[in-house]
C-alpha cells in the first residue's frame, strides 16, 4: 500500500485517485474548491463518469479514499503527489500553466518528507523541469523530491476502463529510480511500460492526441468528398478499418473533435512547434478542417430549411462525446450560439450533460426527452452519438416535427 496524494478533482484527478484506492493504496484526493471537496465528501460527485460513484463510495467506506482542500493534510504521508490539475487554452493556443504552478507551489510549501510528483495533466515540452524549478525555489527547506511525467491516456466515458486497462503507461524521468517506483504503482495493471526522459513522455501526449485528431479531420475530409461523389464515408471507413496499419477507431465522420482535450492540445502543439520557428501545417490543417466541419452544419441547415429566422431547431445530445456531462467546446454550444444569432429557437435534450449544458446555452430551451425535442421542430441535429438515440422511433420523430 502507497500513500498518494492527488492534486485536482476533476475528469482525470478523481478516476486517478479512486482508482488507485481501488488498487488498495491510501489516497488523499485535494483540490482547491471548497464546493468539489464538500460534495464529494457527502457522496456526490462533480463530474458524471459512468460507475465512478459507486467506486468512491466503496473506497471512502473502506477507508483507503479521502478528500480535502488542505495540502498539509494531504501531503502528511504522502509517498506520491500526482499533479492533475487543467492546463486550459491560454493565449494565442499556448497552454495556461497557472493552474499547475500554483499546485507545484503549494507542494514545495507544504512538503515535510521526500515527495515523487507526478504530473498527470497534459502540459508542454519543458514543464516537468519547470515544475521542478518551482518546487526548488519554493521549498522552505530542502527536502528531496523527483519530477515524474505520467501523462494520461484515460477517455470520459470510459475512464474506469480505460485507467484499469491502459494501453501503455508512460514514464518520463532524469530520475529513472523514481519512474520506476511510478511503475511499480501500476505493475497490477500488466500495461507495456515506457520509461523515456522527461520531455519524451510531455510529448507522447501530445503526438498521441495531435494524431487522433488528424485521423477525425482526415475522415471529415473524406466525409465531404464522398458526399460530393456520391459515396457512403461510413463504409469507406468500415473497409479501410479493416487494415491494420490503418485501425477502424477515430474514422467517425461527423461534426468534428471537441471536449476538453484535443481542441487545446492541437492548437499548443502547434504553439509550440512555431515558436521552435517550425511551420505545422498538418496541424494547421487539421484544426481548419475541424473548423470547417461545426461550419458545414450550419449551411446544410440553410440548405434544408432556407432563412433559419424563427424556425425551430432541435440539438440531440449536448456533451462533445456520449457518457460524459463535460461540455467544453462541446460542438452543440457553438452551433446553438450560430443558429440563435439566424433568428433560430432552439430546443435541446441531453441524457447527462442539461445541467452543466445550461450554464453555457442561454436562450436554449430543455426538454426531457428528444421526442420532446422534435415537437413542432423544423430540423433536429444529432450533435451526440449517445447509445439511446441510436434506436429513436424515426417515424414518431417526422411525426412529431
Ligand atoms: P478538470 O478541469 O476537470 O479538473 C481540474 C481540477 O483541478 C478542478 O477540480 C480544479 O478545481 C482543480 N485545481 C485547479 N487548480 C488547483 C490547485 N492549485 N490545487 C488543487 N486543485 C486545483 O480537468 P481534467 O479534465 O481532469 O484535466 C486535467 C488534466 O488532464 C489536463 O491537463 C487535461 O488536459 C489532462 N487530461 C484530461 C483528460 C480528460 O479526458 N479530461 C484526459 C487526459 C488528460
Amino acid at each position: 500500500m502507497k500513500k498518494i496524494c492527488v492534486v485536482g478533482v476533476g475528469y482525470v484527478g478523481l478516476v486517478t485517485g479512486t482508482c488507485f484506492a481501488d488498487l488498495g493504496n491510501r489516497v488523499i484526493a485535494l483540490d482547491i474548491s471548497e464546493e468539489r471537496i464538500e460534495i464529494l465528501k457527502k457522496g456526490i460527485l462533480p463530474i458524471y463518469e459512468p460507475g465512478l460513484e459507486e467506486m468512491v463510495k466503496r473506497n471512502v467506506a473502506a477507508e483507503r479514499l479521502d478528500f480535502t482542500t488542505s495540502y498539509q493534510e494531504a501531503l502528511e504521508n504522502a509517498d506520491f503527489a500526482f499533479i492533475a490539475v487543467g492546463t486550459p487554452e491560454g493565449v494565442d493556443g499556448e497552454a495556461d500553466l497557472q493552474y499547475v504552478r500554483a499546485a507545484a507551489e503549494s507542494i514545495a510549501e507544504a512538503m515535510t518528507r521526500p515527495l515523487i510528483i507526478v504530473n498527470k495533466s497534459t502540459v508542454p515540452v519543458g514543464t516537468g523541469d519547470w515544475v521542478a524549478d518551482i518546487v526548488r525555489a519554493k521549498q522552505t527547506q530542502p527536502i528531496p523530491f523527483s519530477v515524474v511525467s505520467c501523462p494520461e491516456f484515460l477517455r470520459e466515458g470510459s475512464a474506469i476502463q480505460d485507467f484499469m486497462n491502459p494501453s501503455r503507461i508512460v514514464l518520463g524521468s532524469l530520475d529513472k529510480d523514481a519512474a520506476h517506483k511510478v511503475a511499480d504503482l501500476h505493475l497490477s495493471l500488466r500495461a507495456p511500460i515506457v520509461v523515456t526522459d522527461l520531455r519524451t513522455a510531455e510529448m507522447i501526449k501530445y503526438a498521441s492526441n495531435a494524431f487522433l485528431a488528424t485521423k477525425i479531420s482526415f475522415i471529415n475530409e473524406i466525409a465531404n468528398i464522398c458526399e460530393a461523389l456520391g459515396a457512403d464515408v461510413k463504409e469507406v471507413a468500415a473497409g479501410m478499418g479493416y487494415d491494420p496499419r490503418i485501425g477502424r477507431s477515430f474514422l467517425d465522420a461527423g461534426l468534428g473533435y471537441g471536449g476538453s482535450c484535443f481542441p487545446k492540445d492541437v492548437k499548443a502543439l502547434a504553439f509550440m512547434a512555431t515558436v521552435q520557428g517550425k511551420h505545422p501545417q498538418l496541424l494547421q490543417s487539421v484544426m481548419d478542417i475541424n473548423k470547417y466541419q461545426r461550419r458545414q452544419v450550419i449551411l446544410k441547415a440553410r440548405e434544408l430549411l432556407g432563412s433559419l429566422k424563427g424556425k425551430t431547431i432541435g440539438l440531440l445530445g449536448l456533451a462533445f462525446k456520449p457518457n460524459t456531462d463535460d461540455m467544453r467546446d462541446a460542438p452543440s454550444v457553438e452551433i446553438a450560439r450560430a443558429v440563435q444569432a439566424e433568428g433560430a429557437v432552439v430546443k435541446a435534450y441531453d441524457p447527462v450533460a442539461m445541467h452543466a449544458a445550461e450554464r453555457m446555452m442561454s436562450g436554449v430551451q430543455m426538454r426531457a426527452n428528444a421526442y420532446e425535442v422534435a415537437e413542432g421542430a423544423d430540423l433536429l441535429i444529432l450533435c451526440t452519438e449517445w447509445n439511446e438515440f441510436k434506436q429513436l422511433d424515426l417515424g414518431r420523430l417526422k411525426q412529431l416535427m
